[in-house]
């Protein structure tokens, strides 16, 4: 019974998908200590994480992997910054965040998920493209890029649910 719990929990990130796509980025220490939200416009072609660029046969050879297709606008990706301490080191120090469903797109002609997106992270001058967001990254910490106002909109929303609820809760 146990072994089905576990396999449940284990199996997401395995099951088949597209290929995973590797991306470095450098973050200003004091985002890390801050554990900061940032939001980076993902490049439409990312190295291979099987080969890291190398051709391999996940890749097809080409060592680079598509995020997206050729007419889809640019996606923005969110994600809070695991937070610790300035490394002594600084750019030496690396450490990795995977994001499920942000990494290559499956062949066409297969109904799969996008792969997994990992990231490399280490301390330094900000990445172009990558920014600092005021507010703490929304719940689910991952937001495929919806545009500015629907995001908005969006945002609104979850508001409005949020007040009905509380004057629902008062009321009673
Ligand atoms: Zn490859």
């Amino acid at each position: 019974m146990k072994r089905q719990v576990l396999a449940k929990v284990a199996r997401p990130l395995d099951e088949p998908r597209g290929p995973d796509v590797i991306h470095r980025l450098t973050v200003p220490a004091s985002w890390f200590k801050d554990g900061a939200c940032v939001e980076l416009e993902l490049p439409r072609n990312l190295s291979c994480a099987v080969c890291d660029g190398g051709g391999c046969e996940a890749c097809g050879l080409a060592g680079a992997v598509s995020t997206r297709g050729r007419a889809e606008p640019p996606e923005l990706v969110q994600l809070t910054l695991p937070r610790r301490e300035p490394s002594p080191e600084a750019g030496r120090s690396t450490c990795v965040v995977r994001l499920t469903g942000h990494g290559g797109l499956p062949p066409a002609d297969e109904a799969l998920p996008r792969g997994h997106l990992l990231l490399y992270l280490s301390e330094g001058e900000a990445t172009p493209g990558l920014v600092r967001l005021e507010a703490p990254c929304e719940p689910d910490e991952v937001t495929a890029a919806a545009p500015g106002s629907l995001r908005r909109v969006a945002a609104a929303l979850v508001v409005l649910v949020v007040a009905l609820v509380g004057w629902w809760l008062l009321g009673r």
